[in-house]
């Protein structure tokens, strides 16, 4: 017990950097070097949500600015430290890949992925996602006050169903609400849900949503875009850096800091590390143990706490 801040020594890697004086972020001055280090301090937080799930790497070998690629699958001269898994219904036959500890993570590093993006599931069974992201997404025009309400309405719907939901910057234009979910329901059924909640939002506020991908129906409107969570879709996952200027992170926040004091991109690989020694409380703390289910035989109920 006790009010523990921090949680003493932070890990360390074995992995070998090449050239880790490399400048990853130019604008902000972060080299390979430093990202293994922003890692090491958010790895008791990253974690959770990335260790023993399918990934989607954005790399960038030269850094932002250069040649970036997504990449889905396992690469020749991937370090050793990142897993490959076989996933059956992958037409292309190469081996997904993974990592189950800190030194994946700094493979990932080593391997110039500057955006780590998992699946809604685990490695454990990848026919169960157990989380669901909604992904607002601001088209031409919109206020940041217009995609803070929207990301309350998301919560008031999703609460509405029974789920928890947690709020984080997508370090990018956006914000993502993320609900755990108790592994019961298939891909099907869970996308299914999101794209229920997202049609109702748009049907109920056409003049603020739309819940369709075609660029052309969105200025001024946000897309709440349902589709990270099909089977094989991706989301860039909390505290995951992004491949932008300024070297933002996606940082998870507590519904009462959501506000005009903090935009999407207002974290970053420099700030990053401060505010999580200072956290008195992290606001996703609770994040696996609030997981529900998604569409059992019985209605709906409202969860309380
Ligand atoms: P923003 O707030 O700017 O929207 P975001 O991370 O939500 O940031 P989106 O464009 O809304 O960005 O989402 C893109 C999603 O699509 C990513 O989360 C990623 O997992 C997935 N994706 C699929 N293919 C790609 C690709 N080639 N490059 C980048 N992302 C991709
Ligand atoms: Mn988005
Ligand atoms: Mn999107």
């Amino acid at each position: 017990g006790g009010s523990k801040k921090g949680s003493g020594a932070l890990p360390r890697w074995t992995v070998k950097l090449t050239h880790p004086d490399r400048i990853y972020w130019k604008d902000a001055g972060v080299t390979k070097q430093g990202l293994a280090e922003y890692y090491s301090e958010a790895w008791r937080f990253i974690a959770p949500h990335v260790v023993h799930r399918p990934l989607a790497l954005l790399r960038c070998p030269g850094g932002v600015g250069g040649q970036c690629f997504f990449q889905k699958h396992a690469w020749k001269g991937m370090n050793g430290k990142i897993l490959t898994l076989h996933d059956q219904k992958d037409k292309s036959g190469e081996p997904i890949v993974g990592i189950d500890g800190f030194d994946g993570l700094i493979g990932l590093v080593q391997g110039g992925v500057l955006e780590i993006h998992p699946w809604q599931a685990p490695f454990d069974d990848l026919e169960k996602p157990d989380q669901i992201v909604m992904d607002l997404d601001p088209g031409e025009g919109v206020t940041w006050d217009e995609i803070v309400a929207a990301a309350r309405e998301v919560r008031e719907r999703m609460e509405a169903e029974g789920l928890a939901c947690f709020l984080k910057t997508s370090g990018g234009k956006g914000l993502h609400v993320v609900s755990p979910l108790e592994p019961r329901a298939g891909w099907e059924a869970v996308k299914g849900f999101a794209k229920r909640i997202a049609d109702e939002m748009s049907a109920d506020s056409p003049d603020r949503f739309v819940a369709t991908v075609s660029k052309a129906k969105r200025k001024g409107k946000i897309l709440i875009d349902y589709l990270r969570n099909g089977r094989g879709a991706t989301a860039v996952a909390p505290y995951s850096t992004r491949a932008r200027d300024g070297a933002p992170v996606s940082m998870p926040i507590g519904w009462e800091e959501l506000g005009p004091d903090i935009g999407p991109a207002t974290f970053t690989v420099t700030n990053a590390a401060a505010r999580l020694a200072n956290l008195s409380a992290d606001p996703w703390e609770n994040f696996r143990k609030a997981a529900a289910p998604i569409g059992g035989p019985e209605k709906p109920t409202r969860r309380t706490a």
